[in-house]
């Protein structure tokens, strides 16, 4: 990948590109950011980069041997790590093992998030990990001399994952052979071990602009119509952006608002029905449902702290969410939104969809009981 195709991030090529000029280039960094923003894009390219034999000042060729390889993952200087599955029963994994299901998820989305790699390898909720095995083999394998370029390069994704055998890395990440560039990714720098991040230049990347996710979106042929109601929800992230698009029939957002009116009139045999309703759903549209009710929630929030504010909603979605943030106080929105996130944490984990959406009825449509003055709310009519 050049860095001509990885979407935004300017300002941290710039920096990568222009610090190799002046030889600089930090031995060791880590990119810190949701998946969506294009860590993954980012460190492939600048591997890329690294490895070509006719590189101009800002960008790989593109067409010499090492970018072919590079850009097929498959050239002997580029070495990856990520989190791993061991399967029942065998023997235990590294990177290695898992090499040809990686090139096709680097193929299909780099974009995509560890939930989506981790289905890739074993369609459940089988928590991944870079394990002590994989540290040995980043180790032994830098040990050995490049094959054939001035730089051999170790990409190590989701970093948090490393856990307390990333120590055994230290040294190497600290000071690696000459040539060697380290290049870390993750999410969550809570979780990455302290002792790897300050060995490491730390380089943030930032939300990517609505119209390079709208051309993006485009090249995977989403209609033009979605375009804007996605980019609008996905908020610089593309991996969002292309869950939002894999969704069928959500964008009308008529399946939220009857959600809100059915937890507003708490009928349980209502609440059961909508609960098989969005069961039958596929994954991708019960996250994508989620993910655009905290769209919603995150303007009410606003509304309620700014009201007068303009909803960045469609008009309809506008006025139901001007009533209804009436009618809920500002800190059941909080827990709303804290339960539709929790909600998406278990879908990706194969929660059971009908259980998990009847609780959610069931404790959200408690909100709608007092509202923010005490008085009873079913005493307002609600007609969203
Ligand atoms: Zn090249």
């Amino acid at each position: 990948m050049r860095f001509e195709q990885v979407l935004g991030q300017s300002e941290l090529k710039q920096m990568i590109t222009s610090s190799l000029q002046e030889d600089r280039l930090a031995h060791s960094f880590i990119l810190l950011g949701p998946a969506g923003y294009g860590a993954l894009p980012l460190a492939l390219a600048t591997a890329q980069f690294l490895l070509c034999k006719n590189r101009s000042e800002t960008d790989a060729c593109g067409e010499c041997s090492s970018c072919h390889k590079a850009a097929n993952y498959i050239h002997p200087d580029l070495h990856f790590s990520f989190p791993t599955i061991k399967p029942k029963g065998s023997k235990p994994v590294t990177s290695l093992d898992w090499m040809k299901e990686w090139r096709s998820f680097l193929h299909k989305n780099p974009y995509a998030n560890i939930h989506e790699w981790l289905i890739d390898l074993g369609g459940d909720n089988k928590q991944g990990n870079i394990t002590r095995d994989e540290c040995v083999r980043i180790v032994k394998t830098l040990g050995l001399k490049s094959f054939e370029s001035e730089y051999k390069i170790q990409l190590i994704w989701m970093a948090e994952y490393l856990a307390k055998e990333g120590n055994r890395l230290l040294k190497l990440i600290e000071e690696p052979p000459p040539g060697t560039v380290f290049i870390l990714m993750a999410e969550q720098e809570q979780k990455v071990l302290n002792t790897i991040l300050s060995r490491c230049q730390i380089l943030r990347t930032t939300p990517i602009n609505d119209a390079d996710i709208k051309e993006h979106l485009r090249k995977l042929e989403t209609p033009d119509d979605d375009l804007d109601r996605i980019v609008r929800i996905a908020k610089g992230d593309v991996n969002l952006a292309i869950q939002l698009t894999s969704a069928e029939g959500l964008f009308g957002a008529d399946m939220w608002l009857k959600w809100l009116r059915v937890l507003y009139k708490k009928n349980p045999l209502e609440m059961v029905d909508f609960s098989d309703e969005f069961a039958r759903l596929g994954r991708e549209s019960q996250k994508a449902f989620l993910t655009y009710g905290l769209h919603f929630l995150h303007e009410m929030v606003r509304q309620q702290s700014h009201p007068g504010l303009q909803p960045n909603l469609p008009k309809v979605e506008s006025v139901a969410m001007v009533k209804i943030s009436q009618m809920l106080s500002l800190n059941h929105t909080f827990q709303a939104i804290a339960l539709l996130e929790k909600s998406i944490y278990h879908l990706e984990r194969y929660a059971n969809t009908k259980v998990l959406m009847l609780d959610n009825s069931i404790r959200l449509s408690k909100f709608f009981d007092i509202n923010k003055e005490g008085q009873d709310a079913s005493q307002k009519k609600m007609n969203v």
